[in-house]
């Protein structure tokens, strides 16, 4: 039985290559997982959780939960505004999709290439940031995505340290503290068990709204094919021997164009892939239990010796909030990148000694959970190029670009029903404009890490905070928040050379 996972209403925008395998052998697939719609877990009862006293390990200003790239920039903004800052992290190191992700480098510099609409760079310190990881790699950033992902832990720790910010790692926020709708702390597990942090604000980075979830705040969640994916790369290959294959081939037959088509496999592993398929010894596009869809791309051979980076691309109907689906397909995802390097080993000139030499442990979606916001962007704001009055920077999509911008509202990262949190990142990011791109987080987190700063030093909740002390703050620290003329309407002082440093 086939079945096209093919959604609709999806926004592909934001799945560039992305789109799911047409074909799906699910003949032995569960139906029952068709049928659930949301988690997989099959519920057997209930357990009911004794009061436990936890021991309170810090009390801080702002409590930044995700040491990822937005989470990371707003802790610094928090750290320099004098609030007391401490940055939760699972992972061993900070970065998150930049780090342990190693999906570094390539964008970094994403607003760079729009120079109209960043004349005078990215500014703040998403622009300092960038700059100090560019300069630990002599200006080559971009050109290795793993070494890359090194640099981006390594400056942020560093800069992290300077600004006074804590860093926790291996430490993830299992559960908040609340006194009525406000959120006055977190609770945190790690090899010391459960432990609780104390914060005036909370800022929830941790790219799919955890912290507002737990704190019962609407989230929104995804169902269908969150594009999710992980990078691995290989070392090993015969650079030359597989560009001679790969030129050297005969032009495809139609039947190989109709199979292509068909299985949506990379082109330049045509007819290999197609040979190990009906040879039945390794299926390029894979199916996860009836739920979920495996592909792969993958790049060149790069660099001296060669190294090819790829990525799984996964896609389905299940939602990145559903720890057994994530679970499940962590499991044979692994072993399908072990498997298809095998494949490449047996099939493809060129990469006869090729080995698998990295595998990212980060599994993250483009569209996974984010809050219901007090005011989220959606696509006919980003065409229309609307405006706001608490506008916290211009926002330039790669589609619908349009003349200006469109203002981001400071509304955008506050949650609905409850107080003393504010979202940033992917985790106030719906679907839809491609919000999620790195300049437009690190951008949202200099603002999120201010807010909270401001908020928790002037004793008011994030969503009472004076909109026009937190644009004049952020003006203050360099950020950009739009054109002069825009600021001159909304009575802001635009930087002025000296101020511009
Ligand atoms: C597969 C993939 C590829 C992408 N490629 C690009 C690209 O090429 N260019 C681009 O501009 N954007 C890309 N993005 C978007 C990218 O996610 C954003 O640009 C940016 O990295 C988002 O930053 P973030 O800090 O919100 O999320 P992340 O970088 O994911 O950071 C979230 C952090 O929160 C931590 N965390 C999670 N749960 C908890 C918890 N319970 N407690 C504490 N911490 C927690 C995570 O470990 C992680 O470190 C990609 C996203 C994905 C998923």
């Amino acid at each position: 039985m086939r079945q096209d996972l093919t959604p609709e209403g999806i926004d592909p925008m934001d799945s560039k290559g992305v789109a799911p395998a047409k074909t799906a052998d699910e003949s032995s697939a569960p139906a029952a997982l068709w049928r659930r719609g949301a988690d997989l877990w099959d519920v057997k009862g209930h357990v009911e959780r004794p009061a436990k006293r936890i021991p309170v390990v810090e009390e801080v200003d702002v409590l930044v939960a995700g040491g990822g790239i937005t989470g990371i920039i707003a802790a610094l903004a928090a750290g320099r505004l004098g609030a007391r800052t401490l940055v939760v992290e699972p992972f061993g190191s900070l970065g998150g999709n930049m780090g342990p992700g190693m999906f570094a480098g390539g964008s970094l510099h994403l607003a760079l290439k729009n120079p109209e609409a960043f004349p005078d760079g990215l500014g703040g310190i998403p622009q300092e940031f960038n700059e100090r990881v560019v300069d630990h790699e002599e200006r080559r950033v971009g050109s290795d995505y793993l070494r890359d992902s090194k640099t981006v832990p390594y400056v942020a720790t560093r800069m992290l340290e300077e600004a006074g910010v804590g860093i926790l790692l291996f430490s993830a926020v299992v559960d908040v503290v609340k006194e009525g709708d406000r959120l006055t702390g977190i609770l945190v597990e790690n090899k010391s068990g459960t432990l609780a942090i104390r914060s005036r604000v909370a800022v929830d980075c941790t790219g799919t709204a955890d912290v507002a979830d737990r704190a019962g705040a609407p989230v929104v969640e995804l169902e269908e094919n969150p594009s999710m994916g992980v990078f691995f790369g290989i070392m090993g290959v015969d650079a030359e021997r597989w560009a001679r294959a790969r030129d050297g081939r005969p032009d495809l037959t139609a039947d190989d164009e109709a199979w292509l088509e068909e299985h949506q496999v990379p082109p330049q592993l045509m007819p290999w892939a197609r040979q190990a398929w009906e040879a039945g010894e390794f299926r390029i596009v894979q199916i996860v239990d009836g739920f979920a869809t495996l592909e792969i791309t993958l790049m060149e051979p790069k660099g001296d010796p060669p190294s090819v980076n790829c990525r799984t691309r996964v896609n389905g109907r299940f939602h990145p909030g559903d720890g057994l689906a994530l679970s499940r397909i962590q499991q044979q995802q692994w072993c399908f990148i072990y498997e298809f390097v095998e494949f490449m080993n047996r099939y493809v000139p060129g990469y006869e000694e090729a080995y698998l030499y990295v595998v990212s442990p980060y599994f993250q979606a483009r569209g996974g959970k984010s809050i219901e916001s007090e005011r989220a962007l959606t696509l006919e704001d980003v065409a229309a190029g609307a405006r706001f009055d608490d506008v916290i920077y211009t926002y330039y999509d790669d589609k619908r670009y349009v003349e200006g911008g469109v203002d981001v509202p400071y509304r955008m990262l506050i949650p609905k029903g409850v107080d003393g949190l504010i979202a940033s990142g992917r985790s106030a990011m719906k679907r839809g404009p491609q919000f999620r791109q790195r300049y437009s987080a690190q951008q949202m987190g200099q603002v999120a890490g201010t807010a909270a700063a401001l908020s928790a030093l002037e004793g008011v909740s994030p969503r009472d905070l004076d909109v026009h002390l937190l644009q004049e703050t952020l003006l203050a620290a360099r950020h950009h928040i739009g054109p002069r003329e825009r600021l001159r309407q909304l009575g802001l002082t635009p930087p002025t050379p000296a101020r511009e440093g």
